[in-house]
């Protein structure tokens, strides 16, 4: 039977999943309240769209954090090496970089957008855009679709209307309203990778610096519970970069919980205390006539000089040769260990990926069907899932989508 599909949302997750149930058999229409399609897709990766990530199967699952295990099947049916030849039929050939990074060569999220949408197009999916879908209704066997005046039937849906971060792509969180109308529990939502807003105003001095190669940990009511190497950056509110997206989950967590939560930054993760006390020592005899401020140019960006000297205590005029062993001690502790409070983050609609979202335990993830409503099909950020930044959301929207289009179409 040719089944009918509606799709709602038009993001990657909507677009493949509308491609791969027309190239089923299907009949689809994609609505899209935005003027057109893939707003959010456009501007991944400051633009360049990290679409996905090599890092083998387990691997890539570990960075789902404790929903890891609903994507497997998706990922097993539709993974990395699926985009990359997806994507190079499409004509836009990947490039790899650090950590495994997949990017359009072209260094252009546009031509994702762009290649997608022609995929679906070309497979005979109708894309209507700027339908704001406001209701779904069961109409027997199959449903109703409610945007603006208008109304449109089907036997099949697949809800892919994203999370609620950056509204003004068009992902508001209406997803979750509609899923809920059809019985669907829903996880509270959160922003995760998310910056981070701290104490006092040294992140605000040190505005625009980004550290790169630092180990940073997140240290929760005293204890570590996280940790990475990378960069970061400082911004007027606080933290941000990619090594503090990756803590920000559990931060924002702590940090609602009402728990102290403090970010410590080590700019010299290579040196262990020892080596790192002898670097000190080397450098204060070496040039013993030097002022400690010019001194400190070796060890750091020149922004951090001043914050380093009151926060060390050290006079910045002092003779390299009279710094005391306390004065080098209290240098090397905070290079080590330089200290951030966390009171908060912000908001969600800052926020790179939502947290939470339609509960997994209620959709089957080997053909992505709700076990609530019968012939209804969720994929994308809509779902609990998130993961670190790395192309792991992408990839599992594209994932989802693709296994949600074939059963849509396909499934009895
Ligand atoms: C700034 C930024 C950068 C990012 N960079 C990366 C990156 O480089 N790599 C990576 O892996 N991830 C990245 N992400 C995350 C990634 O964008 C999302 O995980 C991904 O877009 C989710 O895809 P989706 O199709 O589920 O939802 P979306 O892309 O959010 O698409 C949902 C679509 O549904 C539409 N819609 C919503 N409600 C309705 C409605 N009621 N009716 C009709 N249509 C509706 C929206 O307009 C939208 O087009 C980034 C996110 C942000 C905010």
């Amino acid at each position: 039977m040719k089944h009918t599909i509606i799709v709602i949302g038009g993001g990657p997750a909507g677009l493949l999943a509308a491609a791969t149930a027309a190239a089923s058999g299907a009949s689809v229409t994609l609505l899209e309240r935005m003027d057109r399609p893939g707003r959010k897709l456009r501007i991944c990766g400051k633009g360049r769209g990290n679409i996905g990530n090599t890092a083998p199967l387990d691997e890539f699952l570990a960075h789902f954090g404790k929903n890891f295990r609903f994507l497997r099947p998706a990922l097993a049916h539709f993974f990395t090496k699926d985009t990359i030849e997806l994507l190079h039929s499409l004509n836009v050939p990947t490039k790899e970089e650090r950590g495994g990074r997949l990017f359009p060569e072209s260094d252009s999220a546009q031509d994702l957008v762009d290649a997608f949408v022609r995929h679906a197009r070309t497979q005979g999916v109708t894309i209507r855009t700027g339908c704001r879908v406001r209701s779904i209704s069961r109409q027997g066997e199959g449903f109703e679709v409610g945007f603006g005046s208008q109304s449109l039937a089907a036997d099949r849906i697949i809800l892919t209307t994203g999370g609620a971060s950056y509204p003004a792509t068009g992902s508001t969180g209406d997803g979750y309203e509609l899923a809920k109308s059809l019985g669907h529990a829903i996880v509270p939502i959160a922003p995760a990778l998310i910056p981070l807003v701290t104490e006092g105003d040294t992140a605000s001095r040190l505005q625009g610096l980004s550290l790169k190669n630092v180990r940073v940990e997140l240290r929760v009511d005293g204890k570590k519970t996280g940790e990475d190497m990378g960069e970061m950056l400082f911004t007027h509110f606080g933290l941000s970069g990619p090594l503090i997206l990756t803590l920000s989950k559990a931060a924002v967590r702590a940090v609602d919980q009402h728990k102290k939560t403090e970010i410590l930054i080590d700019l010299k993760p290579a040196l262990d205390p020892a080596k790192l006390d002898a670097r000190l020592l080397r450098d204060l005899g070496e040039h013993g006539k030097m002022h400690v401020e010019n001194l400190l140019r070796g060890l750091m960006p020149p922004k951090l000089i001043p914050i380093c000297l009151e926060q060390t205590r050290l006079a910045g005029d002092k003779a390299a040769h009279q710094v005391s062993a306390e004065e080098r001690k209290r240098l090397r502790l905070w290079l080590k260990e330089l200290r951030f409070t966390v009171r908060g983050y912000r908001p969600l609609r800052e926020a790179i990926i939502t947290s939470g979202g339609v509960d997994l335990t209620e959709v089957n993830p080997k053909t992505m069907q709700s076990r609530v409503c019968p012939g209804l099909f969720l994929a994308g950020e809509v779902l609990d899932m998130d993961a670190d930044t790395g192309g792991f959301n992408l990839q599992a929207a594209l994932s989802s989508g693709h296994l949600a289009g074939l059963s849509a179409a396909t499934a009895s």
